[in-house]
């Protein structure tokens, strides 16, 4: 669709959304007239930053208040059909509804996110995202089915039997976090299993940030056989709102459903077209609980050029380059986990899993560590380190003590890897 009759579109949907919230919600009511903002005052989609934001936090605290959806809830109960809570890694639940018409748009785009990244009828797809709660394994299954496609719908869990699932069915197409791809790949080198082997061609890896993340996105290729590409959501928003092409140039967004802004942290102002700052999402047809204004708390940039594909919709080159709230700063210097991964996965002798640790020292002085195992075949060499050091000082600027532990120490998860440890906090209360 071109720019024009897209943004047409969006504010469209806009007026009606945010109409609609005003009411059906108290929440979003007692936050508009607290903000001195009527339905009426939305006249272009610039009008936006006049709405306030929604955070998770405020979101908990009306629910606690409130009960259940905390008000924001916008559908008779008769309209409700699935129910999928934030995973609350970070906290108390929060809870989002689906409606029919809302499980039919989300089928929908994921169905044409798929079929962007080269899923075609005919392709079996092993769903290795985890089905229940969790918002990605049935939203990926659903548009498996839409698009026509054989799905083994394993969910996130039994390695082997993923990998039986890999040699017997020959699937063409895997889904997973990348933390759990990468898992796999190690399984496979372990029962002397090869990518040539596999019938693999696509690898769409969502849940966290990786497929973007350079040499996390060469070991995956090269690991399973595929062509690796990025997929992006958020609970509160929509388990696959936004995923990479075949053309690996940033997530496009899918904007008919989704206005995204891209906000300085700090000022909360709108920052200047392809700059760095906090992902604010807003709902255009969500039904059961529209999020207005979700401050996503992920960090990212968005350009509306066109993409090689001929696709118009906004991307993100890079993808999510960080949780704002998962910024390290460390002497000085600010850098997210995703760079250190970038290095980490670029040394051959060097295994996947990682462990970033940060210590306060009796005397105050803060130290970060980066603990790594070596990879199968390869010891802890004094030039290995080295390599490692000098690598990490480019990259961020900073250099960090290395830990070698022993192969395999480190925990390994099917889920979302959670590999920062700050202790810094607990050193000082
Ligand atoms: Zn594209």
């Amino acid at each position: 669709m071109p720019r024009p009759h897209l943004e047409a579109l969006q504010l469209e949907r806009l007026k009606a959304q945010v109409e609609r919230v005003y009411h059906t919600s108290p929440f979003y009511r007692r936050k508009m007239d607290a903000a001195g903002v009527k339905p009426g005052d939305i006249r272009s989609l610039d009008d936006v930053v006049r709405l306030p934001f929604v955070t998770k936090e405020e979101l908990r605290r009306a629910q606690e208040e409130a009960g259940l959806f905390g008000g924001y809830a916008c559908a008779p109960p008769e309209q409700w059909r699935e129910l999928h809570p934030s995973s609350g890694t970070t906290g108390r639940s929060v809870y989002t509804l689906w409606t029919i018409r809302d499980v039919e748009n989300i089928t929908d785009f994921t169905a044409r996110l798929l079929w962007g990244q080269g899923v075609r009828p005919g392709d079996t797809i092993q769903n290795a995202f985890s089905y229940g709660l969790w918002v990605a394994g049935l939203a990926v299954h659903y548009a498996a089915n839409r698009l026509g496609c054989f799905v083994l719908p394993i969910g996130a869990t039994q390695s082997g039997r993923q990998l039986d699932l890999f040699l017997e069915w020959k699937p063409q197409v895997f889904f997973a976090t990348p933390s759990f791809a990468m898992y796999l790949i190690e399984k496979m080198q372990e029962r002397g299993i090869y990518p040539e082997q596999l019938a693999l061609r696509i690898g769409s890896f969502g849940g966290e940030a990786g497929a973007e993340v350079p040499s996390t996105r060469k070991r995956l290729e090269e690991g399973l056989g595929i062509d690796a590409y990025d997929l992006y959501g958020l609970a509160e928003i929509g388990p696959t709102m936004a995923a990479e092409c075949t053309h690996k140039a940033g997530l496009h967004w899918t904007e008919d459903h989704h206005l995204v802004e891209v906000v300085d942290p700090e000022t909360r102002e709108p920052v200047p077209e392809g700059e760095e700052g906090v992902i604010v999402i807003t709902h255009l047809t969500r039904e059961g609980t529209p999020m207005i204004r979700y401050w996503s708390n992920d960090i990212g940039r968005v350009v509306r050029e066109p993409c090689p594909c001929g696709r118009t919709h906004a991307r993100s080159p890079g993808g999510i380059l960080g949780r704002a709230d998962d910024m390290i700063i460390y002497k000085g210097v600010n850098f997210y986990p995703a760079q250190v991964e970038n290095v980490v996965r670029s040394v051959p002798e060097i295994a996947n899993e990682f462990r970033i640790r940060l210590e306060r020292t009796a005397h105050g002085r803060d130290v970060c560590t980066l603990v790594v195992e070596p990879a199968a075949g390869h010891a802890a060499t004094p030039q290995v380190r080295a390599r490692l050091e000098s690598l990490l000082r480019d990259a961020l600027g900073v250099g960090l003590e290395i830990e070698f532990a022993a192969p395999h120490s480190l925990e390994r998860t099917e889920f979302k890897a959670r590999r920062v440890l700050d202790l810094r906090a607990k050193a000082a209360s």
